[in-house]
C-alpha cells in the first residue's frame, strides 16, 4: 500500500514520494517537509479558516500514523494591509495587535486538539530572510522598482500560471498592483515590497524603507526552514490564485530549482453556498459555537469529516450529526471498558486487524478520511453486536481499546475518559442509586427531580438493561 494524493501542480493522483526518489519501505523515507499557510491575525479565525488547519493537521497526523516523519512549519502573517488597518484602528502597535491575535489563534488550536507544528514563524521576524531572497529575485533580473516599492515582472518567468492553469492570453504584464489579493481576472505583476507609508511601519533595507508584500514571506520561510524543495504544501483552495502562483514565481525565480512536489488544496466550508469569509460577514468563530454549547470535538469532527476535495455546507444541523457520531463512539467505549469475562476470541484479532488495514487502504487512496470513517463505524456495529450477543471477554475489549487508541493518533476526537475516575463519582453513584429507588418506590416526581439536576450538571443519565449509567457530556 502507498499514500496517493491529489497534486493540484500535476492535476492528478500521484505517490507521495518524499525527497523525490522512490523507496521500498516508508521508514527509508527522509523526513518529510510540509508547509501550511497560516492565518492572517487581525481577528479571529473563523471556522472555514478552521477547516484548512483541522485538515492540514490531519494529514500531518495521517503521515506519522503511517510511518513517515515529518518536519512542519506553519506561518503567522503579523504584518500586512489589514493587520495595519487594525492596530491603527485600535490606536495600539502593530506588535500589540497582532500578539493579541496570534494568543487567541494558538488558544484556539489546543482546544481542537490540533498539534503544534515543528516551526511557526512570523512574518516581521523573517524581514532578513525576505531581503535574501529579494537580492536573488534582483540577480535573476525578474525585479523592478516604482515609486519605492518593488514588483516581480511576470513577464520573465516563463511558467508564471502553471498551478493556476492562467491562459498565456491572459498574463498582461507591465501592469503592476499594490493589493495582495486579487482575482484571475487581474493579472499583474505583483508587489514584493511595499514602499514606506504615512504613518506605517518599516524597515530599513538595501531597497529602502518599507514593509514586505504578502507572498514573499512564504518564500523566504521556507527557504529560510528547509533550504530547498519541500514535499507537501497545504492551503485553501482560494490561495492557489494569485498567492501559491506568486509563491512558486518568486522561489522559482530565485533559486532555479523545484519549489514544492505536491501541493495540496482544500476546499471550503460554506454558508448557504457561499464560501464562509469576514468579508461576507457569513462567519463563526470557534467561540462563537463553543458558546451556542457546541462541542471542541463536535466541531473537529465535523470540520475533519468530510473529504478534502469536496465543499462542505456548515449548518448546526450538521454538528448535532457529528454529536451524534460521536456519542455512538463514546457509548462504544463504555461498552467496552464494561465487558467482563475470560478467554480471548482469536476472530475479534482478525477483526481489529482487519480494522486498521481496510482503514489504511481507504484513506491512502487521495485521503479519503470520510471512507476511512465508514470503515470504523462499520466495525463499531459489528463489535456492538458481538457485546450483545456475549461474545467479547474483557481481554478482547483491550485488544479493541488499544486499536482505537491506534486509530485517535488520527482522529483525535476519541474519549478515552471513563478509564479515568471522575472527581465526583461517588456522590453521583449515590445519587443516580437514590434515583432508581425512587423509581422503585414510584416517586417519580423525586426520580426526574435527580435526573434534572444532574442534567443541569452536564451528566447524562443512560438506562440499560444491565442498569443506570452515567456519563458527563464533553
Ligand atoms: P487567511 O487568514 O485569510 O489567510 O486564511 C487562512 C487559511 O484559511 C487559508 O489557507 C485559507 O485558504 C483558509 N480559508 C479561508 N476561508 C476558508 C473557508 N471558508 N473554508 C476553508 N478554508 C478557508
Ligand atoms: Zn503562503
Amino acid at each position: 500500500m502507498s499514500l496517493k494524493i491529489y497534486n493540484t501542480l500535476n492535476r492528478r493522483i500521484e505517490e507521495l514520494i518524499p525527497g523525490g526518489v522512490k523507496k521500498d519501505n516508508i521508514e527509508d523515507y527522509p523526513v518529510v517537509t510540509i508547509y501550511t499557510c497560516g492565518p492572517t491575525v487581525y481577528g479571529y479565525a473563523h471556522i472555514g479558516n478552521f477547516r484548512t488547519f483541522v485538515f492540514s493537521d490531519f494529514i500531518r497526523r495521517y503521515l506519522k500514523f503511517r510511518g513517515f516523519k515529518v518536519n512542519h512549519a506553519m506561518n503567522i502573517t503579523d504584518v500586512d494591509d489589514k493587520t495595519i488597518k487594525g492596530a491603527a484602528a485600535n490606536h495600539v502597535t502593530l506588535e500589540e495587535y497582532t500578539q493579541k491575535y496570534t494568543d487567541i489563534f494558538f488558544e484556539d488550536l489546543r482546544t481542537l486538539n490540533i498539534e503544534p507544528v515543528e516551526h511557526n514563524p512570523k512574518a516581521t521576524e523573517s524581514i532578513k530572510d525576505i531581503i535574501d531572497i529579494l537580492e536573488k529575485i534582483d540577480e535573476a533580473g525578474m525585479l523592478y522598482e516604482k515609486d519605492g516599492s518593488l514588483y516581480f515582472n511576470i513577464s520573465k518567468f516563463s511558467e508564471y500560471g502553471k498551478l493556476s492553469l492562467l491562459d498565456k492570453r491572459e498574463i498582461k504584464s507591465g501592469i503592476s498592483f499594490d493589493a495582495d489579493e486579487y482575482e484571475k481576472e487581474d493579472v499583474r505583476d505583483f508587489a514584493l515590497w511595499k514602499a514606506q507609508k504615512e504613518g506605517e511601519p518599516f524597515w530599513e533595507t538595501p531597497y529602502g524603507q518599507g514593509r514586505p508584500g504578502w507572498h514573499i514571506e512564504c518564500s523566504a520561510m521556507i527557504r529560510k526552514i528547509f533550504g530547498t524543495t519541500i514535499d507537501i504544501h497545504i492551503g485553501g483552495v482560494d490561495l492557489i490564485f494569485p498567492h501559491h502562483e506568486n509563491e512558486i514565481a518568486q522561489s522559482e525565480a530565485a533559486y532555479k530549482e523545484k519549489f514544492v512536489r505536491c501541493w495540496i488544496h482544500s476546499e471550503h466550508l460554506l454558508v448557504d453556498g457561499a464560501k464562509m469569509s469576514k468579508s461576507l460577514g457569513n462567519f463563526y468563530t470557534l467561540r462563537d459555537l463553543l458558546a451556542k454549547g457546541f462541542s471542541p470535538r463536535s466541531i473537529r469532527y465535523l470540520l475533519m469529516s468530510a473529504h478534502y476535495k469536496k465543499q462542505l455546507n456548515f449548518t448546526f444541523e450538521g454538528i448535532k450529526q457529528a454529536d451524534q457520531a460521536l456519542e455512538r463512539i463514546d457509548n462504544f467505549i463504555v461498552r467496552l471498558i464494561d465487558r467482563k469475562g475470560d478467554g480471548e476470541n482469536l476472530e475479534v484479532k482478525s477483526f481489529t486487524d482487519k480494522l486498521i488495514h481496510e482503514f489504511i487502504e481507504t484513506v491512502d487512496n487521495d485521503l479519503n478520511i470520510s471512507g476511512g470513517l465508514g470503515v470504523f463505524f462499520d466495525f463499531i456495529h459489528k463489535i456492538n453486536l458481538m457485546i450483545t450477543d456475549d461474545k467479547i471477554s474483557k481481554k478482547d475489549a483491550e485488544n479493541i481499546l488499544a486499536a482505537l487508541k491506534i486509530l485517535d493518533q488520527v482522529f483525535g476526537f476519541i474519549f478515552f475518559e471513563n478509564e479515568v475516575e471522575d472527581p465526583d463519582k461517588d456522590r453521583i453513584d449515590k445519587l443516580v442509586d437514590e434515583r432508581i429507588r425512587a423509581k422503585k418506590n414510584k416517586d417519580f416526581s423525586r426520580a426526574d427531580e435527580i435526573r434534572e439536576l444532574l442534567k443541569n450538571e452536564g451528566i447524562i443519565l443512560e438506562d440499560t438493561k444491565d442498569g443506570t449509567r452515567w456519563k458527563r457530556k464533553k
